[in-house]
């Protein structure tokens, strides 16, 4: 029991995958970069960070397109005319690198990854569904 507590305190610096790593796109980008990042890198969705890097929210695939959706077609024209911050999702989860396990295991259940961010909400990196799944099938697999 009380190794499997000691798990579930885990702190999730070891799991995260480095800023350095991370396709992110900044607030001003024209949806046209943020188009070509997001199919370059082969995610639906990824990070959006601000001039001094710190974590702003999400944009995705899906979010631009719905953007450029006119009645009867797609209209590219507005890529170009549009930013980031037009479009993006502002409300995800954050966390910190010294936080427990338990709380990345429970925002897990409705995000595929979570922004981690230092004190200044600098971004340090993410932390994917699938690396905290992961971490969970090796502790109950030792058992
Ligand atoms: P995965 O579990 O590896 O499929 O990743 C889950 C989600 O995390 C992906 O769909 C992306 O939205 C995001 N993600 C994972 N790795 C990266 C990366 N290197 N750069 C940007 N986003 C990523």
């Amino acid at each position: 029991m009380e190794q499997d507590s000691n798990f579930l305190q885990t702190q999730i610096k070891e799991l995260v995958i480095a800023s350095t790593k991370v396709a992110h796109v900044q607030l001003g980008n024209s949806l046209e970069h943020a188009l070509l990042v997001l199919i370059k890198s082969g995610y639906s969705a990824i990070p959006v960070l601000d001039h001094a890097y710190r974590i702003q929210g999400q944009i995705s695939t899906t979010m631009i397109l719905d953007k450029i959706l006119g009645i009867e077609r797609f209209e590219y024209e507005k890529l170009d005319h549009l930013v980031v911050e037009d479009v993006m999702n502002r409300k995800i989860p954050r966390m910190k690198g010294n936080e427990s396990f338990l709380k990345a295991l429970e925002l897990s259940i409705n995000y595929p990854f979570l922004c981690i961010e230092d004190e200044e909400g600098v971004f340090q990196g993410i932390l994917t569904r699938k690396s905290v799944l992961a971490l969970v099938y090796r502790h109950f697999r030792q058992l």
